[in-house]
């Protein structure tokens, strides 16, 4: 009796801890989908120009808000998930080699969630600027941004050509 007791949960420990590790990645997958390419994972509509139109006329700017709000919730979500997702797996692990894995995954999703926070507040900072009316203008040389480089990076502050000046400075600084 006391040998069939000990065995099953035994038995459902080991099966949930093989099942973990595959849940565990798609969480990780999505963030990093969300970080670095926002217009595939969101699925709006692209904006239509109409013959014309000002560029970041209030339509647009609606157009921005919109992608630049969901794309926050979307982050704000996947924090929580994350949160939670820690929680309940903290202290879940009484075999050292497990605690080791859970550790290197905890620090990899702290990244993540750090990453997500610095993304949020570039998101609310576009968000700002959108009701200054300065957003879509290249920080660095006053040039329109143009829509389809800020459907694919809402929070791009440069245009295409100081972004990679920008860049190859980088490069040689490094
Ligand atoms: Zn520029």
């Amino acid at each position: 009796m006391p040998v069939k007791k000990t065995a099953a949960p035994k038995k459902s420990a080991t099966a949930a801890k093989k099942a973990a590790p595959k849940k565990k990645a798609a969480p990780k997958k999505r963030a990093a989908a969300n970080a670095s390419d926002v217009g595939s994972s969101m699925g709006f509509t692209p904006f239509q120009e109409k013959k014309g139109e000002e560029y970041m006329g209030e339509r647009m700017r609606q157009h921005f808000r919109d992608i630049l709000q969901a794309w926050k919730r979307e982050l704000m979500e996947e924090v929580d998930r994350t949160v939670h997702h820690m929680q309940d797996d903290a202290a879940n692990f009484p075999d050292p080699n497990d605690r080791a894995t859970q550790e290197e995954e905890f620090s990899l999703e702290l990244r993540t969630r750090d990453r997500e926070r610095k993304l949020i507040k570039k998101i609310d900072e576009s968000l700002e600027t959108i009701e200054k009316g300065d957003y879509g203008y290249c920080e660095s040389c006053g040039i329109e941004i143009g829509v389809r480089r800020l459907e694919a990076r809402p929070t791009a502050t440069l245009c295409i050509d100081c972004k990679t000046l920008d860049e190859i400075r980088e490069k040689q600084r490094g």
